[in-house]
């Protein structure tokens, strides 16, 4: 791990990156931010903002509207008579739509990759090879469904919902608000979302990029907050389904709160996924994949692969390549190209990394850290690892959702079976082996959503997302991702 050197932040920067050709345009942010509401933006009704901070530099980036329940009815209204319309679209118009929006997306990438890398702390580098394209890549692959429904659902007649409220967190910010609004619009629903309370900007760059595409007021509305605001959102009578992106304690409240009720939903919650490696796996490359699968934005990932099993005759290999991989590491500011792990996305996550980190220490777990020194201002935590780890340690049965990794051992492909399979959630996990049976027969008994082979965090449009357990249901991405915005005759 090396230390960055501060670099002062210049929104009118030209950033050492390529731009999307087509675009020209300079970052530039608002003081303050309305809610999206009708096609327009609306000062709330509650009066209220909040702050929302840059966690490399700890500065107020903007103000944003807090809305209260008067400002969710008119979003919901806008929307249920947005819906009239929309969905009476054929499929062709309304991907003529969607398709424009991912156009645009793509045209200002480069827009929507810095500021995602100073609301949410994420590495440049992953914003604008990973997040900003695949989000882009989302609409483009729902816009291809809009006019196919009745192919991709032989004889069932589908119909949309109505108006679907999504709720999103975090941790990919503009890469969840797309898997949740491209497959809403597709199927002919009308949308009010709020992005998460720490990384509401990208969401609202986007509301200004629908104005621009031409898409019909009402069709998407965004609106800002935090939890009380979403809460208002899921019991509001008149919204059809609940789209929902976060951790499992906030799922198991909204599904309490909509018990009884004629609601649909889809749950994406929280993970602690097992990634294994066979002693005939290729090292080097899962080493690679051990890293990735960790300390890929920051650990800020719901599918990270944040347990790992060694088989023990490799054990002493795979750390020693581990080791000597974090320590090249860079950890720093996330507009610097250079960066591998950039800032922990709020205070309030940095504190729950930390006590994780304490109650490793305390069970009696053996730690280490790349040695060199983290940013004085900013919220930062080292890349992390624990041995000496037994199922039952708080850091190997908890979702931490930062850069910390629990490392097990296991001799025989039934003991490590069972040791992945030992958690309340099953959302993803990873396999690294050179034979294909195995592989086959290990994805078999898994019980996880989705299973890398040999690779590790790879998303695509086409493949569903989701999990089993606590983890949640429903499944987003894919033609499994349509099927919960429609209803069947
Ligand atoms: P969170 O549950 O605290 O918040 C998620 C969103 O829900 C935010 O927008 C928040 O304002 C809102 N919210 C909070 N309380 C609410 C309530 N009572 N009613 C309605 N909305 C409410 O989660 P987070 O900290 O933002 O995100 C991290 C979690 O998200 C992790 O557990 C992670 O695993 C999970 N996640 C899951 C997936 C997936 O696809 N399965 C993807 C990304 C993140």
């Amino acid at each position: 791990m090396t230390k960055k050197k501060e670099i002062a932040i210049d929104l009118n920067s030209n950033w050492e990156f390529e731009p999307a050709p087509e675009s020209t345009a300079h970052i530039k942010l608002k003081k303050k931010y309305d809610l999206f509401i009708g096609g327009k933006f609306v000062k709330p009704k509650s009066g209220k903002y909040f702050k929302t901070i840059n966690p490399t530099t700890e500065e107020v980036l903007a103000e944003v509207a807090e809305a209260g329940q008067e400002d969710i009815d008119l979003a919901v209204k806008s929307a249920r008579k947005a819906h009239k319309e929309w969905s009476k679209l054929s499929g062709k118009e309304r991907g003529k739509y969607i398709f424009r929006i991912a156009r645009l997306m793509q045209e200002r990438a480069r827009e929507f990759a810095v500021i995602e890398a100073l609301d949410g702390g994420k590495p440049i580098r992953e914003a604008r090879d990973i997040d900003i394209p695949l989000a882009s890549a989302h609409f483009f692959y729902y816009a291809g469904w809009a006019d196919k429904l009745e192919y991709a659902f032989p004889n069932r007649k589908p119909k949309s919902l109505g108006v679907v409220a999504q709720i999103t967190p975090w941790n990919f910010p503009m890469l969840m608000v797309a898997w949740k609004i491209a497959p809403a619009l597709a199927a002919g629903n009308t949308v009010v979302l709020k992005p998460a309370e720490t990384t509401p900007l990208t969401a609202l760059k986007l509301a200004e990029l629908f104005k621009d595409a031409g898409l019909p007021d009402g069709v998407v509305n965004i609106v800002t907050g935090y939890g009380k605001t979403g809460a208002m959102m899921v019991e509001h009578p008149d919204v059809n389904k609940v789209a929902f992106t976060g951790s499992t304690g906030v799922g198991k409240i909204i599904m309490k709160a909509i018990a009884g009720t004629t609601k649909k939903s889809t749950m994406e919650l929280g993970g602690k996924a097992a990634n294994i490696i066979f002693e005939d796996a290729p090292i080097d490359q899962a080493v690679e994949g051990i890293v990735n699968g960790i300390f890929f934005n920051q650990g800020h990932v719901c599918c990270a692969g944040s347990r790992l099993f060694i088989q023990e005759s490799v054990y002493d290999l795979v750390m020693r390549k581990l080791k000597d991989r974090m320590q090249n590491l860079v950890v720093g500011d996330p507009l610097d190209k250079n960066t591998d792990v950039g800032a922990i996305n709020s205070k309030k996550q940095l504190d729950v990394i930390d006590k994780y980190i304490k109650s490793g220490i305390a069970e009696g777990c053996e730690m280490y850290q790349p040695e060199g020194e983290l940013p004085k201002k900013g919220y930062w935590c080292k890349p992390t690892l624990f041995t000496n780890v037994a199922q039952s340690n708080k850091i190997a049965s908890e979702e931490i959702f930062g850069p910390v990794l629990a490392i097990q051992t296991f001799r025989t492909v039934a003991e490590v079976i069972a040791k992945a399979n030992n958690t309340p959630y099953g959302l993803s996990a990873g396999i690294w082996s050179d034979k294909g049976s195995k592989v086959f027969n290990m994805t078999s008994k898994m019980k996880a959503g989705v299973v890398w082979a040999n690779t590790y965090n790879k998303f695509d449009p086409t493949s569903p997302f989701g999990g089993y357990k606590e983890s949640g249901h429903g499944r987003e991405g894919g033609v499994q991702g349509l099927e919960p915005y429609l209803k069947f005759e």
